[in-house]
């Protein structure tokens, strides 16, 4: 048995269950973006998503009949979720490790199933809540245009079917940035779905790329972004920093010095400039993506900004030695958090790493290559 499947999802959706509705990205053309080059954008028909949520339910009958078989009325284990891959493949590994999370999240693939006509779309996600009736949660990734494009009603329609939230690649809220990275949407339309979106009362989440401003807009990238989440205030923003990517745009432009990338602690800074300038928001910051330097950045706005800022300023604070051996050790994996650098055996083996770089050129060169893997 198979379903098909696209290639990504949020990092907050990495338990959910995948349903792919259209296939790849219908923009595309966004220029630090590899995931869908070179791929054509087409939506499935309606039949077809409905045949995978069957094959699903069939799926979760024979992982709760293992679970049966194995004296464990119908719930899912560890143990279960390994028979059910080893016996029938990736499929039941799937199904079953989404189960033994509780079977609640479902996450609408790909880059932007909004563009589908809402009356497909609500049918879905109606038959999905039918089918997989421990289905909880339904979340989908959407751009701002496509949103603007769609009627509060509309949205109102795809809510009241059961779209929870929407992930959107907001990316940055300066004009000039969102123009230069050919993201195809202004601060206007952010700020314009965001509007729509709250008001159907879907749960919106934006994310933010540090670093994508680059040198020459570093300021304007934090000031403006700052500006736009202070007006559309998404439930969550998340931190997605930049990795230039080869056989992107965007590394081309980096090669030609149209594009200075910035360093571990010019992004620190400019993510601190954007999160003091924050005024208002009630959002929820996350730091969840392993590219984030600083992935203890949590907390909800208003009352968690000045920790937020303490967090940054104790990176900051840091001797270059010690950010040395942070910056290494988080992007080798050794480290989650600062507080990491506090087990002796984590830092000694950084240590030992760092004793094998010459210089702080060497080093930069060591983390943008470890940053991009
Ligand atoms: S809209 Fe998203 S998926 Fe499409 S090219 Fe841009 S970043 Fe990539």
């Amino acid at each position: 048995m198979q379903i098909e499947q696209g290639p990504i999802r949020p990092p907050s959706e990495a338990s959910s269950l995948l349903i792919r509705v259209t296939r790849n990205c219908p923009w595309n053309k966004c220029t630090f973006c590899i995931t869908y080059k070179g791929e054509q954008f087409s939506r499935r028909p309606v039949e077809d998503v409905q045949r995978d949520i069957d094959s699903i339910a069939r799926v979760v009958k024979q992982v709760r009949q293992i679970s049966l078989n194995n004296g464990l009325d119908g719930r899912v284990n560890g143990k279960v979720v390994n028979e059910a891959g080893s016996r029938y493949g990736y499929l039941h590994y799937h199904v079953a490790q989404w189960l033994y999370y509780g079977g609640k999240n479902v996450f609408l693939q790909d880059a932007n199933s909004l563009v589908l006509k809402t009356s497909e779309l609500v049918q879905i996600i109606q038959y999905l809540r039918i089918i997989l009736p421990s289905v909880e949660r339904v979340t989908m990734y959407a751009r701002a245009n496509t949103v603007t494009r769609k009627s509060t009603g509309e949205l109102q329609e795809l809510r009241e079917a059961g779209l929870d939230r929407i992930h959107m690649g907001m990316e940055s809220g300066s004009d000039i940035v969102l123009k230069k990275i050919l993201k195809g949407i202004t601060a206007n339309q952010l700020i314009e779905a965001a509007q729509k979106i709250k008001a159907s009362g879907i749960s919106l989440c934006w994310y933010i790329m540090p670093g994508l401003g680059g040198r020459e807009h570093t300021r304007e990238h934090s000031l403006e972004t700052a500006a736009v989440i202070n007006q559309g205030n998404p439930e969550y923003m998340r931190f997605r920093t930049l990795s230039v990517l080869k056989n992107t745009p965007l590394y081309d432009m980096m090669a030609s010095g149209a594009f200075t990338p910035l360093d571990e602690d010019e992004v620190v800074t400019e993510q601190r400039l954007l999160l003091e300038s924050l005024k208002g928001a009630t959002t929820t910051v996350v730091s969840d993506h392993m590219r984030n330097l600083l992935q203890e950045l949590q907390g909800t706005l208003p009352g968690d900004q000045n920790k937020l800022l303490g967090i940054i300023d104790h990176y900051l604070g840091m001797t270059p030695q010690e950010k040395a051996n942070f910056q290494l050790g988080r992007r080798a994996g050794v480290y989650v958090t600062m507080h990491d650098m506090q087990d002796p055996s984590k830092s000694l083996y950084v240590e030992k790493l760092l004793n094998n770089i010459n210089s702080p050129e060497q080093l930069k060169t060591v983390l943008a290559k470890l940053r991009s893997q």
